[in-house]
């Protein structure tokens, strides 16, 4: 396994992190936490969940796990997504006692889905909890996690509450957030990517995305994780374990690696830009829209339909899962066409409104 540094904060994590949120079986705690056990003993020392992940199992899981592994030689991750500094007391405490842990060393303030969003976590009291719960050694390290767009998260990542960042980037969406990445980079801030297999997309579409391999790559997902870890700014790749093969997978694919020259890294950037001229970069030059709409997140869902056998389900559940929006949100569309003229892919932006405009919001 190889390990980076985490920002300023003097730990060293490994390139691949073990993320809790696709367990196969949930309910069996005991064959959950062996996955994880699979992970700690392959080198992975950074271990990421949450309240309400896998039908509210996965931090019991991951407490199963810890109950066995050394003291000193690994890393707990958790989150909490309310702005009431209280409620967000509350719900550390639960993930305390959960993880059976004594302190949480990397505790995310999670789901900012909005700048607004942002404020309240200020303005309720959340941002001052976990600060607090650092100084009292319940918390070592307060971090942010976020699907914001580059530009907004790095306004926020720039009023320097933060030692660290869980943003989502990948092979296929990789402009979206380099704002972001790139302000990390500079002020020395860890960077764990979330979704380095873009939820699954990149593997089911393996033939597609071939061009991602270099010679040294045996697979998509080896490529795909490679692309994350070699870039200077990024420390890990969380990856959702659901068994103990994918786990082996993704540890071969960094061990012995050496991190790919950005002659390489600048070739699949460009590949992806030429190869997928049909799918949305998430580059966000569309914006911005005179009604607001959030263009680039709406044309990212409409990539899933086109990924995934052109089944429009998959737009809706981009759009409610990883967006927090509903089809409906598409309707304050003008069909003014501002954003198709500045559009680097020259994707066809009103027909796509036009049909995630139909879709019922529920099913
Ligand atoms: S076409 Fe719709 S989404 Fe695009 S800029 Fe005009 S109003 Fe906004
Ligand atoms: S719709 Fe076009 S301009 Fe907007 S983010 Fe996607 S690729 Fe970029």
């Amino acid at each position: 396994m190889w390990y980076k540094p985490y920002g300023k904060t003097g730990k060293k994590i490994s390139v691949i992190s073990f993320g809790g949120m696709r367990f196969a079986d949930p309910k069996d705690l005991d064959a959950s936490a062996a996955v994880v056990l699979h992970g700690y003993r392959q080198g992975i020392n950074y271990f990421d969940t949450a309240p309400f992940y896998c039908g509210d199992r996965s931090e019991d899981i991951f407490g199963a796990a810890v109950k066995q592994m050394k003291p000193g030689t690994f890393y707990l991750s958790t989150k909490c997504g309310v702005p009431d500094g209280g409620e967000l007391r509350k719900s550390l405490e639960q993930s305390l006692k959960r993880l059976h842990a004594e302190k949480i060393h990397f505790f995310h303030i999670w789901c900012v889905t909005s700048l607004a969003a942002w404020e309240k976590r200020k303005s309720g009291g959340a941002v001052a909890a976990a600060l607090k719960a650092k100084e009292e050694g319940l918390i070592e390290h307060v971090v942010i996690s976020s699907h914001l767009p580059g530009n907004e998260l790095r306004g926020v990542l720039e009023e320097g509450w933060f030692e660290g960042v869980t943003l989502g980037y990948c092979a296929i969406n990789f402009p979206y957030r380099e704002e972001a990445l790139a302000l990390a980079g500079r002020m020395n801030l860890g960077v764990v990517t979330m979704n380095p297999l873009a939820g699954g997309v990149i593997p089911r579409n393996a033939e597609r995305m071939g061009f991602i391999k270099g010679p040294r790559d045996e697979s998509v997902v080896a490529a795909a994780l490679r692309f994350n870890i070699s870039h200077d700014d990024i420390t890990s790749a969380l990856v959702g374990f659901s068994n103990v093969e994918q786990v082996d997978e993704a540890c071969r694919a960094v061990e012995n690696f050496r991190p790919y020259e950005q002659a390489h890294l600048d070739a699949v950037r460009r590949n992806v830009k030429e190869s997928f001229n049909d799918l949305c970069t998430g580059c966000g030059y569309c914006l911005p829209c005179p009604q607001g709409v959030a263009v680039p997140k709406m044309m990212d869902s409409y990539n899933m339909k086109i990924l995934m056998g052109q089944d429009p389900v998959q737009i809706r559940n981009r759009l409610k899962w990883h967006w927090n929006l509903k089809p409906s949100d598409a309707k304050a569309c003008s069909l003014c066409g501002a954003c198709e003229e500045r559009c680097t892919q020259h994707l066809p932006i009103r027909e796509r409104m036009k049909e995630i405009i139909d879709l019922p919001d529920e099913t």
